[in-house]
């Protein structure tokens, strides 16, 4: 069989150009099962990772179908996390670029009336985080009469974050005469469930992935108490040295404990967590792609997953991670390179990091 090509859809000009300035010479096997589908503006469930180039997935067929002349939002793009809301964004704007689609991204800790004004101008999309969504329906600052195609995107973090009644309720206030794609590194039962009920016969599509760690990263795990693990981690770090590493720890306030550790201790350091406003998370992030040591907690490691992409030779370190941290891990694994990740673990993680990242050299 002859390789999938952009060239095998029907794409406008103003398309074909923006992939081409944005190096994507052939379609990922995402986005050979998809756009020729969400061109034909039917429902999908699509089971594929971050990395797998699904933004673009169904970026490219809705920047395809909007109609520019109309001023309200066409489509509805839905993720869990603020992050990803900028990222698709700034996805949608780029393969857009040269049809001029408006995109805006709504979300929690910025200020509500500058994304009411946002609203209230001419926008072709609209990506945000439920809660934010929902608070605009309620307070009438978003016209969705025009929205015929909804994205969901990373429907099963949306689940493990409890936003999926927002989700429906979202759903409900939508145009029924609407594409819905719905996008998921699983489908628990309750995402299931939604696909059935507010899905009109969608198509199923999975993307097998390879296997969950590359051959370029190395994985070691550390046994250590809990007490001995702020030291371990400075050990670890001394005898690593590396130019920048991201540290992913389960709460809030671990977050905490291990910056004030290590900036007590001199390591140029910051960190970022969903406590804080959206602005210093950003700078944050900026700050660490020029160079720097970030420690995140589960809310900063999953928009971290969608950024490792751009951060090559960096190491990775983790304090007692959770299904959600390894599954970020998971995501910089299938899109880095040459990167070296430590574990410092409690002894019943352990069988739990051995099932879901293979061979882990022990220490
Ligand atoms: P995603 O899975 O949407 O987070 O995309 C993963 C990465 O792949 C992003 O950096 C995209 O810019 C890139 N990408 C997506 N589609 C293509 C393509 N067809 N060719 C090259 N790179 C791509």
């Amino acid at each position: 069989m002859s390789e999938p090509s952009f060239n095998d859809y029907t794409l406008s000009d103003d398309i074909r150009r923006a992939l081409d300035s944005m190096g994507y010479a052939k379609p990922t096997e995402v986005q050979s099962k998809v756009i020729p589908v969400a061109l034909q503006k039917k429902d999908m469930t699509v089971k594929s990772h971050t990395g797998s180039g699904k933004t673009a997935a169904y970026g490219i067929p809705i920047c395809e179908l909007v109609e520019w002349e109309e001023n309200r939002p066409q489509a509805l793009i839905l993720t869990p996390t603020r992050e990803l809301a900028d990222q698709v964004k700034e996805d949608m704007m780029n393969i857009g670029r040269f049809k001029r689609i408006k995109a805006t991204a709504i979300y929690g800790k910025q200020p509500f009336a500058r994304q009411k004004i946002q609203l209230a101008h001419k926008n072709h999309v609209v990506v945000g985080t439920p809660g934010r969504v929902m608070d605009h329906i309620e307070r009438d600052t978003i016209d969705l009469e025009q929205v015929r195609y909804l994205v969901i995107d990373e429907a099963d973090e949306m689940l493990s974050m409890g936003f999926i009644e927002q989700v429906e309720k979202i759903i409900r206030e939508l145009p029924k005469d609407r594409m819905t794609l719905l996008f998921s590194a699983t489908l628990p039962k309750d995402v299931e469930r939604l696909c059935h009920k507010y899905m009109k016969q969608p198509l199923d599509i999975e993307i097998q992935t390879a296997g969950r760690t590359t051959s370029q990263i190395e994985h070691a795990l550390y046994t250590v108490k809990d007490d001995d693990k702020l030291n371990l981690l400075r050990d670890v770090a001394t005898v690593e040295n590396p130019d920048s590493c991201i540290i992913f720890c389960r709460t809030q306030v671990r977050v905490d404990v291990v910056f004030k550790e290590l900036h007590k201790h001199g390591y140029p350091c910051d960190r970022i967590h969903g406590g804080m406003e959206q602005d210093d998370r950003s700078q944050v992030m900026n700050a660490f792609k020029r160079g720097g040591v970030s420690i995140p907690d589960r809310d900063g490691c999953r928009c971290e997953g969608h950024r490792h992409r751009q951060y090559q030779s960096r190491d990775q370190l983790r304090f007692s991670p959770g299904k959600r941290e390894l599954r970020a891990s998971d995501r910089q694994n299938r899109t880095s390179r040459q990167q070296g990740q430590s574990d410092l673990l409690r002894h019943a993680e352990r069988r739990k990091i051995r099932d879901q990242c293979g061979a882990i050299r022990r220490i």
